[in-house]
């Protein structure tokens, strides 16, 4: 009951109270807590999925001797980096059934969270540019559908009136066709993710220990059973992995140095900001470019991956140049728009283009990662299925495709068909 009332902290009567106290009752969302020489389960990246799979090993589980190790700070990395695009518009249906679970995992984050990530289902359009590409999303359309999820093909006249500005003429060298819609997809607040994630799993126990990085792993008779971290030995029951670009290079400590994944920068771009101007989120069908305006009112956009593998997160000016072109194609209106700023994450691309949520590859060792340019809309749904796989020993049906070893075996999830060719995906 107490840690009911405890949860509903943040509530139209706690702001009115605070307002009256200038603001000094708030407590800090998450503790500072300090490394205890061993916990149940050490996850290994304060990310969203790393905070996502602590609170649910903590509320699905019961599994509250938790520690999140990370080596910056919370909201650092990728969570706090990218353009926050949350869909389940996927063909195959692996990827359907997974992307679905965690959107209706989104439809209630906030208030399961008591914490409010801005979720905003303004809908995602993808646009088509050929004949062809326009009946490769209705078989898409079609087939989410048919695993009930919301999709709509809209022909150019719709498109038109859904997004004013956008260059629907015939002029253009890819003229666009038709789109796929999915209205109940949208964006969310980056970083609120992180944060809500963090205080919901530090309310229930979780220890939080930011600034701490893993540097190896306590290996004994094959087992990980902790970790060595830049504040000492912390050994562990179980030992999770969710750090997304770093992956090849943490695993690479425990000695494994065959991972299907290569990490490259994605970079992504903010203009100044605009009055209201783009209410949906926008994909580009003849290049890769995807396009919203957040709620500040800065339009949010980016493209593909930088050409190279890095571990640095920033990127180079072929991508800046490429991403622009389209912008101005898809948005002639644009041209006299300032940038206000860009920057960079790294991604673990896989060899399919799909993640990574599995038991080991070493007993005691469990690994979340493969999220290629698309793990923030997974959030909920990659910890909560982690978490499931932690507890449990299996995976859940969700992620159960979502093996290892599917490289060794030919059972690749392929959405886009691309082969393995990580900057394809
Ligand atoms: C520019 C950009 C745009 C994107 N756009 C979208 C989008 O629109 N929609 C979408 O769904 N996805 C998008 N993504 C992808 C998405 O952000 C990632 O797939 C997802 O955030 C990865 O999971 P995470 O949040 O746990 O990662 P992160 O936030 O990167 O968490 C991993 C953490 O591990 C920590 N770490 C690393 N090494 C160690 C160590 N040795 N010890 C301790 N901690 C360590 C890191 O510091 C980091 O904080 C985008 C990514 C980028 C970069």
């Amino acid at each position: 009951m107490r840690r009911a009332l405890r949860l509903k902290e943040y509530s139209l009567l706690s702001l009115l109270r605070e307002a009256w106290r200038g603001n000094s009752g708030w407590r800090p969302a998450w503790r500072k807590a300090e490394p205890k020489p061993a916990y149940d389960v050490v996850i290994v990246g304060g990310g969203g999925h790393g905070l996502a799979t602590a609170y649910y090993l903590a509320k699905e589980h019961g599994i509250t001797n938790v520690a999140v190790l990370e080596k910056g700070w919370l909201g650092g990395g990728n969570v706090g980096r990218n353009t926050t695009i949350v869909r389940s518009n996927y063909l195959l249906s692996e990827n359907q059934r997974f992307y679905e679970w965690s959107m209706k995992l989104w439809e209630g984050l906030s208030h399961e969270l008591n914490y409010n990530v801005m979720f905003s289902q303004r809908g995602v359009l993808n646009l088509a540019h050929s004949p062809a590409q326009l009946d490769a999303y209705a078989r898409r359309g079609n087939g989410m559908r048919l695993e009930g999820i919301d999709a709509e093909l809209l022909s150019p006249a719709q498109i038109a009136r859904l997004v004013p500005g956008l260059d629907v003429s015939r002029n253009t060298r890819f003229p666009i066709v038709g789109g796929l819609f999915q209205p109940r997809a949208g964006t969310a607040r980056h970083d609120a993710v992180a944060w809500g994630y963090a205080r919901a799993a530090d309310r229930r126990g979780v220890d939080i220990i930011e600034h701490c990085e893993v540097t190896g792993f306590l290996i004994e008779s094959g087992r990980v059973v902790g970790v060595r971290t830049t504040r000492g030995e912390i050994r562990a029951g179980k030992v999770g992995v969710a750090v997304a670009g770093s992956t090849s290079e943490v695993l690479r400590r425990a000695s494994i140095t065959d991972l299907p994944i290569e990490t490259h920068v994605l970079q992504a771009f903010v203009s100044e900001g605009l009055k209201p101007w783009l209410d949906t989120v926008v994909t580009y069908g003849a290049g890769h470019f995807y396009i919203s305006q957040s709620d500040k009112g800065g339009l949010v956009f980016g493209g593909d991956i930088d050409g190279y593998n890095s571990y640095a997160q920033r990127g180079n000016l072929p991508i800046v140049e490429d991403v622009a072109e389209i912008a101005l194609t898809m948005f002639p209106g644009l041209a006299r728009v300032r940038l206000l700023r860009s920057w960079g994450g790294i991604m673990d691309m896989t060899m399919d283009g799909s993640p990574i949520i599995t038991t080991g590859p070493l007993p005691g060792l469990y690994l979340n990662a493969g999220w290629c340019y698309g793990g923030f809309k997974a959030t909920p749904a990659s910890g909560w299925c982690f978490a499931w796989t932690i507890a449990k020993d299996e995976a859940h049906a969700l992620n159960a495709p979502f093996t290892l070893d599917r490289f060794c075996h030919g059972a690749v999830i392929d959405e886009r068909g691309a082969g393995p060719v990580p900057w394809h995906h």
